[in-house]
């Protein structure tokens, strides 16, 4: 299908960015992966599209003791970035080489993911199971949200109309740490059926899973606790056994990796 028609205007820095993000139905646009479909089924039908894909926000750092992503990383950038070849974050990379296509992974950018908060997609998983927190800039001023409480629904978030993701923040883990992805993907659209990042560090072990629940989670207690939805591409109980197989798969490989790490 055709968008509906709309206009469009390039921000030339962050704060020309939040001020044409002041019009009500403006929305922001990184890559235009998950906009552009969005707009071609008009679910979306955003009166102007504030194009953010020149802004410096993109890159892999480490300062301080925490990994910096800017949100304009895309997937290839992930694959490519040396700062996260280590077993502990090691899952950051095998997740972005698992999503869409080549062009997918040129164009979409870490930040439009989590905003688009799509309940299957692959990387907010990761980004729980790391503890990861995202800067927020408005015109207000900035502000810290941890990604488990941006996501607050089915391709939707906590964050304002006029609120832009400058910054991802991962805690570096310890050494001795170990993370990694496994899912099962439909394999028509390639999203996750049932997703499951773990971290192994020497405190402790923690899974996040995606594709099975309103927004991806991270697993408190038991599996056959967790409140696991169905839908016409598979059951509830059909999803809990895929969630069971790829919990298994993640943290046995992020146990080896931990083990690899000391
Ligand atoms: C064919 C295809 C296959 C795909 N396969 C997968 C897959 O296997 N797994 C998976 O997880 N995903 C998959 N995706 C989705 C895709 O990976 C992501 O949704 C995409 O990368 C989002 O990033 P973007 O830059 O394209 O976001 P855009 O489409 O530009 O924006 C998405 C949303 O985020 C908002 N936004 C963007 N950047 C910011 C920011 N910095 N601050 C605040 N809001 C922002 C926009 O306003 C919009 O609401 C697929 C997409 C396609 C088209």
């Amino acid at each position: 299908m055709i968008p509906a028609a709309t206009r469009y205007a390039r921000a030339s820095d962050l704060d020309h960015a939040l001020e044409l993000l002041a019009e009500p139905d403006a929305r922001a646009i990184a890559g235009g992966q998950s906009l552009i479909p969005v707009m071609k089924l008009r679910i979306a039908r955003p009166s102007l599209v504030v194009d953010i894909s020149r802004l410096e926000l993109g890159g892999v750092s480490e300062r301080d003791g925490e990994l910096h992503i800017g949100p304009l990383t895309t997937w290839d950038g992930l694959i490519e970035a040396a700062a996260l070849r280590r077993p502990a974050l090691a899952a950051i990379v095998e997740c972005a080489r698992g999503i869409g296509d080549l062009q997918v992974r040129n164009l979409g950018t870490i930040g439009g993911s989590v905003v688009h908060a799509d309940p299957a997609s692959d990387m907010p998983a990761v980004l729980l199971a790391l503890g990861a927190r995202l800067c927020l800039r408005s015109p207000n001023g900035e502000r810290e949200l941890a990604v488990a409480d941006a996501l607050v629904g089915p391709f939707t978030t906590s964050l304002g109309q006029q609120e832009l993701v400058i910054d991802i923040v991962i805690p570096t883990p310890p050494t001795a740490s170990g993370s990694a992805y496994a899912s099962v993907e439909h394999p028509a659209s390639g999203f996750a059926l049932a997703g499951a990042a773990a971290l192994v560090t020497p405190d402790g072990e923690t899974v996040a899973l995606t594709g099975v629940g309103a927004t991806p989670f991270a697993l408190a207690g038991d599996l056959a606790d967790a409140e696991i939805y169905g839908d016409r591409f598979a059951s509830a109980e059909y999803r809990r056994a895929l969630a069971a197989v790829v919990t298994h798969r993640a943290l046995s490989a992020a146990r080896e990796r931990a083990q690899e790490d000391a």
